[in-house]
Parts: structure tokens; C-alpha cells; sequence
């Protein structure tokens, strides 16, 4: 597959043609945003369509951008930020070392390392560890004692990994599996740098979250994959992998750990097959959910605009809290701008304030905006979060509603929100 073109064949199988999903129309990357009050310049938009292959049922994007544009040296996502991704790498760690038993001499390598939050676990655990990161969110790695290496992770970083570091007993690559291309590549460079009894553990958005709550706004170009169990269970099987151990997590809106190895010693738990079975269940092993999926992604756009332009005739003043990635399609698919969400408001400390939000001419705000204006009502783009979120907005003195836009738009009215 080349880096930055229209995906024609199967990114796992080869196969062509892929049938398509839904096509959202031509999106911005999601992590570039111009500082507010630059001059709007010419911009990068990349098709954005979602393709099945009818044999492997890989669910994929029909495009791949260059990840030097998706993944620029100053890159603003980072991992420690959110609460949720702190307390699930740290619970990954306690799942893990029991399983792994590993000792001070084990080596674990991140993929996809960002500022160092997963691996800092294995850390204070007492191993080695080694992060390879891109992106210069891996200083803040750094300045916490996680030795990281700023580059892509591929053959040429597997061929150094091996000969200075030596073997791991442990790889990790949590939301970046489904990022990088080249994914059969990719799977033999870990293979190479695995010990014989070495595992992989991924982490990655799931399919059947994704089909189930209508999470369209998870569609973006650093996404290349969308990966259900079936799916993984294909390509790893393909490289001699077998995946032992499976776990639904609930970051970004709902995740799948995936335990694999290429070694016999690690027994298959149950939790694979009842995996299976409930995308067996689900019609993930084939194409049966697809045009449900996007009548209700298409009913789901409807239904916001028609909300949000309701309480914009009423002269309502309408916020928007939070920027995730994910914020971005959603903003660009349903057609939202400067005239009908004022500003988006991040937490302090945010590299996104400060920034329009991609393609718009919407600002990124600091958060006290929001108990200074009091708007009658604020967008949660983080909606995969709303039932903290609304809580957390109140307590801190909001007092108006919350527009919650997915799965079906809704309007929460703030007295509705208990806070203990
Ligand atoms: N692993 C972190 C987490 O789960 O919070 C960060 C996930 S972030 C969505 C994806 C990260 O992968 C970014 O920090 C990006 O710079 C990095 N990345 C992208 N392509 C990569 C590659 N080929 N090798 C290593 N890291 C990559």
C-alpha cells in the first residue's frame, strides 16, 4: 500500500475490490490546526471513506495520507492529558505483569510511545523500557526518565532496536496499530524484535463499539484501521501469531486489548472465543451491519443540525467543550462553524488553545470562559465521556444544558445532573 494514496486493495489480504461503508466527504487531517488570527491559507483535505474487504472483512479507510503530515514533530495529542488513558496503561500493567511475569531484565518496547504515560508503569515496575515516538511529545517522556527514541517505528527502527537493546519480552502499540501503514510490515518488524516467548499486546479502537454507538466521528486519517477481533485474528494468524488473551476497555469510547504471541506457552483464554462470538452475533464477520450503520450515521448528522439549528433560531449562544481528535470529523461531517459554536473550550495546559479547530474558523478557548459567559448550552465533543463531563462542568459552576450529539443528538438539561 503506498503511503499516501487511494487504498484500492485490502490492507491485510490484498484483495480488490473493497466494497464501500459510507463516505463522509473530504476531511482535514485531524491534529493540524492554525493558530487564531493567522491569515486562512491553503489546506490539506483528504478523502474520507469507509471500505470493507469482502474476504478478510477488514473495515478500512480508502486513503492513506502521508504520516509525516498526520504525525508532524509538533503533534499536540498527549496521552497523560486524560484521566481514563492514565488509569487504564496502569491498569494494563497489573493485567499484564502477572501474566508475563516479567523480571528487571525484561525489555518493553512502546510503539507510539507519546509522552511516555503506558510505559511509565513498566518503569516504576522496575524493568527496561524503550519508547519509539515521532513526534516531540516524546521529551516530555524523556524529562520523566523514559528513554525514548524520536522516530517512526518500522524495519530500519526494529533492525536498531535488536542490536543495541537486544530482544523484547514485551511490545505494546496502543492506538497506533490501526495508525501506521504498511500493517503487514509492520506485524513481522514486531515478530523480529519479540523473544521466543515474547508478546504483543495491542490496544486499539473496536469495530463493534465503533458499529453499536454510532461513533463515525472516530473515522479520520490517522485511523487506517478499524479493527475488529475477527480482523486481528486474520493478520496475526498470517504472521504466526496466536491471540491468547482478549479485553474490552473502555478508552475512546471503547477499545480492545488483544494479547498475542508466537509462542505455544501461552494458553488460549476464553475470553477469545466469546469475543468471537458476540461479533459472530453482531454480523462483524461479514457485511450484514454496514448499510444500518450508515442510515443511522446519516439520521445521526440530521438530527444534530436540526437541534443545534432550533436553539441557534431561539438566539441561543452555543459552546463547545473539549477538542479530542475525534472532535474534528464531527465538527467538519456535520457542517458546524464559527456561527453556530462560538468557541470549542479545552483544559488549561491544552496545546490545542490557542488554535482554530481543523478546516473551521472556530477558536480553542481556555475552560474559565465558559463559568464567565454562561452560555445557554455547550456541545460535549468529548460525548464518549458526557456522564463525567456533565458532572464536572456543574461542580465547577456551569449552569447551563449539555448537547450530547452522539449516539442520537440529545439535550441533557442541567438540573438532570446529579452531583454528589
Ligand atoms: N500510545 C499513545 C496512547 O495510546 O495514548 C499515543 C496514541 S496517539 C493517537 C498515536 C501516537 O503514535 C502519536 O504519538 C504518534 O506520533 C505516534 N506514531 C504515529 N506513527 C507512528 C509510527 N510509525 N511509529 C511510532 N509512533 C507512531
Amino acid at each position: 500500500m503506498s503511503t499516501n494514496g487511494p487504498v484500492t486493495a485490502c490492507q491485510i489480504c490484498g484483495h480488490s475490490p473493497l466494497a464501500q461503508v459510507l463516505f463522509l466527504g473530504y476531511l482535514p487531517p485531524v491534529n493540524t490546526m492554525r493558530p487564531i488570527g493567522a491569515p486562512h491559507d491553503l489546506e490539506s483535505w483528504f478523502p474520507a471513506e469507509l471500505l470493507q474487504c469482502p474476504v478478510c472483512h477488514l473495515v478500512q479507510l480508502g486513503f492513506a495520507a502521508d504520516p509525516a503530515v498526520l504525525f508532524p514533530p509538533d503533534y499536540p495529542y498527549t496521552s497523560g492529558t486524560t484521566r481514563i488513558l492514565r488509569e487504564n496503561f496502569a491498569e494494563l500493567y497489573r493485567e499484564a505483569q502477572p501474566m508475563l511475569k516479567l523480571t528487571a531484565q525484561d525489555l518493553v518496547v512502546d510503539i507510539g510511545s507519546n509522552d511516555g504515560t503506558l510505559l511509565k508503569n513498566f518503569l516504576t515496575g522496575g524493568h527496561r523500557v524503550l519508547g519509539i515516538e515521532p513526534s516531540l511529545t516524546s521529551n516530555l517522556a524523556l524529562a520523566d526518565g523514559v528513554e525514548t527514541w524520536m522516530t517512526f517505528f518500522g524495519k530500519d527502527s526494529a533492525v536498531r532496536i535488536s542490536a543495541e537493546k537486544g530482544k523484547a519480552r514485551l511490545v505494546t502499540a496502543a492506538n497506533v496499530f490501526a495508525h501506521i501503514p504498511d500493517i503487514n510490515g509492520i506485524v513481522e518488524a514486531i515478530g523480529s524484535i519479540l523473544t521466543d516467548d515474547g508478546v504483543f499486546i495491542s490496544e486499539s479502537h473496536y469495530l463493534l463499539d465503533l458499529v453499536k454507538t454510532v461513533q463515525y466521528d472516530t473515522i479520520y486519517h490517522e485511523h487506517l484501521r478499524y479493527y475488529s477481533l475477527h480482523s486481528l485474528k486474520y493478520l496475526l494468524e498470517l504472521h504466526g501469531f496466536h491471540i491468547f488473551h482478549v479485553k474490552r476497555i473502555p478508552t475512546h469510547g471503547g477499545s480492545v486489548r488483544v494479547y498475542a504471541s508466537r509462542s505455544p506457552k501461552y494458553r488460549v483464554r476464553a475470553s477469545v472465543e466469546r469475543l468471537l462470538a458476540l461479533e459472530v452475533k453482531a454480523g462483524l464477520n461479514g457485511d450484514s451491519w454496514a448499510p444500518t450503520f450508515r442510515d443511522r450515521v446519516i439520521a445521526s448528522k440530521l438530527k444534530l443540525y436540526a437541534l443545534l439549528k432550533k436553539l441557534k433560531t431561539k438566539g441561543q449562544h452555543i459552546y463547545a467543550i473539549s477538542a479530542p481528535s475525534r472532535a474534528s470529523t464531527l465538527v467538519n461531517y456535520v457542517g458546524l462553524d464559527d456561527g453556530i459554536i462560538d468557541c470549542v473550550l479545552e483544559i488549561s495546559g491544552s496545546k490545542k488553545i490557542g488554535k482554530y479547530m481543523p478546516g473551521r474558523g472556530i477558536p480553542v478557548l481556555e475552560e474559565s470562559k465558559l463559568y464567565a459567559d454562561q452560555p445557554e448550552s455547550v456541545l460535549l465533543l468529548a460525548w464518549h465521556i458526557a456522564d463525567e463531563l456533565m458532572i464536572n462542568l456543574k461542580k465547577r459552576g456551569y449552569s447551563g444544558d449539555f448537547i450530547v450529539p452522539l449516539p442520537v443528538p440529545r439535550i441533557v438539561k442541567n438540573d438532570a445532573v446529579a452531583v454528589v
